[in-house]
């Protein structure tokens, strides 16, 4: 049984440990990646403090870039070497997987959140033999070797830097996915975007490969209104201003055409579509946790469309490499976001990412 250093929880908010664990050989669908480094997420952060499960002792991360190390006697995707970026698991079978919506598959939160494949096992142990959680979103790659389904492997160019792949997987593709999938602008098009961590970040960049004309974009920080600016925003405003509608309706000529909600409270979603133009529509992307309700004004909803997106509603073995094209050709620079930090700075990273320190943590096996 291959064994591997992984940031394992132990107990509902962390600390996360320094561990040998035990991976099984991978099982005829699976693959056993090599995980050379792994973003950390704010949904890491929720799993941790249990707003969401699964719960302890288990290997968190859902962020990871690797190589393939070994494949299952049923593997025909990719082959022993191949750069691959993970992405959530899916059924493939559900009505949404096979109308090309995986990241809605019927089955997404039993996949990716119990912590255990579908069967009930787990190919994650800790030194001792004992079971811990894993398959989170289909990987776990907290650990430096994580068993995943074929299906949560992307195969990638094998000339981009992999150590900064891995957010490819999640925040970035929910951001840039809600744009390019969802919102579809038109070009010189507008568009706001509420929140400029590495979700609504990657917003901005797909807005700036769009043809967006006016990109507008809310936070608290200053410091990341200004990396905002740096990858093609058009305006930025502070978040606490109680005029906040009025002044982009005010900027943008009465209104955008798409808002992108990165932020997941109520007052967020609510200015997401008091922004909107009439004809627009409002990605809603973010999730603070269940539970929160928010108000609208029924007549602003009159031509205007709100959809909430689950990883940017994307086919990940089309838009990852897509993305990795653009990154290449310097039009998604996804490395501004990155901050690096050693696996064993986990707990470091994670408290610089909740206090907006960092924009994207990336972890380094
Ligand atoms: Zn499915
Ligand atoms: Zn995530």
């Amino acid at each position: 049984m291959p064994t591997s250093r992984a940031a394992v929880l132990r107990a509902k908010g962390g600390p996360f440990a320094i561990e040998d664990v035990r991976i099984e050989e991978p099982r005829p669908t699976e693959v056993l990646v090599r995980v050379v480094a792994t973003g950390l997420c704010h949904t890491d952060l929720l799993a941790r403090d249990q707003v969401m499960p699964p719960g302890p002792p288990a290997v968190l991360g859902h962020e990871g870039s690797g190589v393939v190390e070994a494949v299952g006697a049923g593997v025909r995707s990719v082959a022993v070497g191949d750069p691959v970026v993970l992405a959530p698991a899916s059924c493939g079978r559900c009505v949404n997987c096979l109308g090309a919506h995986p990241m809605q598959c019927r089955t997404f939160l039993g996949l990716n959140l119990r912590g255990r494949r579908p069967d009930g096992s787990t190919a994650y142990r800790g030194a001792d033999g004992t079971e811990l959680g894993g398959h989170f979103f289909g990987q776990s790659s907290f650990s430096g070797l994580v068993v995943a389904d074929e299906r949560c492997v992307v195969r990638v160019r094998p000339d981009a830097p992999l150590e900064l792949l891995g957010p490819l997987g999640c925040g970035l593709q929910t951001g840039a996915g809600a744009v390019f999938n969802v919102l579809k602008p038109r070009p010189a098009g507008s568009i706001a975007v509420f929140g400029a961590g590495a979700v609504g970040l990657a917003a901005v960049m797909a807005a700036a490969v769009a043809g967006c004309r006016d990109i507008v974009v809310v936070d608290l920080h200053p410091g990341r209104l200004a990396l905002a600016a740096e990858l093609g925003a058009t305006a930025g405003f502070d978040a606490a201003d109680d005029d906040l509608v009025k002044q982009i309706t005010e900027a943008t000529g009465g209104g955008v055409d798409h808002a992108v909600d990165a932020v997941g409270l109520p007052q967020t979603v609510r200015n997401a579509v008091d922004v909107l133009h009439v004809g627009g529509s409002a990605a809603v992307v973010g999730s603070a946790g269940t539970g929160r309700e928010v108000s609208l004004d029924i007549s602003r909803l009159f031509g205007r469309t709100v959809t909430g997106v689950v990883e940017g509603d994307s086919v990940p073995g089309i838009l990852i490499p897509q993305l990795v094209d653009l990154f290449l050709a310097g039009r998604f620079p996804l490395d501004k976001l990155i901050t690096r930090y050693g696996l064993a700075q986990v707990n470091e990273a994670a408290a610089d990412a909740a206090a907006g320190r960092v924009v994207k943590p990336v972890l380094t096996h």
